[in-house]
């Protein structure tokens, strides 16, 4: 059963585990398990290969997203693009794969997969779009483009937590806002010794940019 399934992915698919809740990339089989890393790198994990499936084109992205935003957190920037790369076509499903998976790459940044999806997007581009849609006479206008959204680096991320804790009414004891979650649970562990309350609301804001895929 195991192996039926797990045999229709390739190495490589992003696949979702829905026990861990992730999106990984798929790199085979290692005894009863399939071996999955996460996008962006890092250590794999065992997965169980009755439950991963591939991962909708929402689910590339969200994890795409969440890449991007480790490594802008981790404060690694990409050299900039010289040569202008391909502009993924509105509505094409090839163009929007190989936009997803250069984002993954960039997300890595993993170079010469980066160029590896430029080199297929151009070429597929060529093939398929430009005899019904000249590239010249076509006006500018994109209906849709994919974005990637990452967290903006230069303003500082807010944590900050409410006792909500109390019988008629919510205590209302908050923490102020802190660039980091550590000050919030001082906090939080000084009031409940304090009071005895142990119900809080959390909340985190922080600011976000969108970038063309
Ligand atoms: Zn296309
Ligand atoms: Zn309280």
């Amino acid at each position: 059963m195991a192996e039926r399934i797990v045999r229709e992915i390739d190495r490589g698919t992003l696949v979702y585990d829905p026990e861990a809740d992730k999106v990984g990339e798929y790199r085979g089989k290692a005894g009863p398990h399939a071996m999955l890393r996460p996008v962006g790198g890092g250590r794999e994990w065992e997965a169980d290969p009755d439950l991963i499936r591939p991962a909708t084109a929402e689910e590339r992205l969200s994890a795409t997203v969440k890449a991007a935003n480790a490594r802008s957190l981790a404060g690694r920037c990409g050299p900039e693009d010289v040569s202008r790369p391909p502009v993924p076509f509105p509505d094409c499903a090839t163009c929007t794969e190989l936009a997803v998976s250069r984002a993954v790459a960039r997300a890595q940044a993993d170079g010469t997969t980066e160029t590896d999806a430029n080199v297929l997007l151009r070429r597929h581009q060529r093939r398929d779009h430009e005899e019904t849609e000249p590239a010249p006479a076509r006006p500018r206008l994109f209906r849709y483009v994919g974005y990637v959204i990452v967290q903006d680096p230069s303003a500082e991320p807010e944590y900050e937590a409410r006792c909500v804790s109390g019988d008629e009414s919510d205590c209302g004891a908050a923490s102020g806002a802190y660039p980091d979650p550590r000050p919030v649970e001082e906090w939080q562990r000084r009031h409940t010794q304090e009071t005895q309350h142990l119900r809080y609301r959390r909340t985190f804001a922080d600011y976000a940019v969108l970038e063309r895929l």
